[in-house]
């Protein structure tokens, strides 16, 4: 069975995206731990990070690194933290979450809330600075 985010990019599952390409996917994370807190994947679906091999692995890490530069040019923040669990969706996907402390990282902290307008509003914020 596909995973879930084999069906947002099968457009079988909504999702607010941020930035696509032929390869890859950012869509904000609908359980965010910071407003703009956004999950890069690859099309390809690859349960663990690093068995997906090199040319591809090093491509979501670009794509990455774009969509990091988009989330800090809207997000207030000090950096965009990045980590890798990966527990829940068995399909690669590595976090960007604007942070300002270690704490803002805390996947046991309560998740945000935002209305469907504030998540449209955001990913069109941050797709609109990715360059
Ligand atoms: P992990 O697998 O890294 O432990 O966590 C998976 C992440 O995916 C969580 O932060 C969770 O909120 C997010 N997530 C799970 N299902 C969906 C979904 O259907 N849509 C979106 N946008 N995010 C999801």
């Amino acid at each position: 069975m596909s995973s879930i985010f084999t069906r947002i990019i099968n457009g079988e599952i909504p999702a607010y995206k941020v930035a696509e390409d032929e390869n890859f996917l950012a869509f904000l994370d609908i359980n965010p731990l910071a407003k703009g807190h956004t999950l890069v994947i690859p099309k390809k679906e690859v349960d663990y990070i690093f068995d997906i091999e090199d040319p591809l692995y090093a491509g979501l890490f670009e794509f990455a690194k774009k969509v990091a530069k988009g989330i800090k040019a809207v997000v207030p923040c000090t950096k965009i933290g990045v980590t890798v669990i990966g527990l829940e969706v068995p399909h690669a996907h590595i976090h960007l979450i604007p942070i300002y402390s270690i704490y803002d990282m805390d996947f046991s902290r309560p998740k945000l809330k935002f209305s469907s307008d504030e998540f449209a509003g955001i990913a069109k914020e941050i797709s609109a600075n990715i360059i």
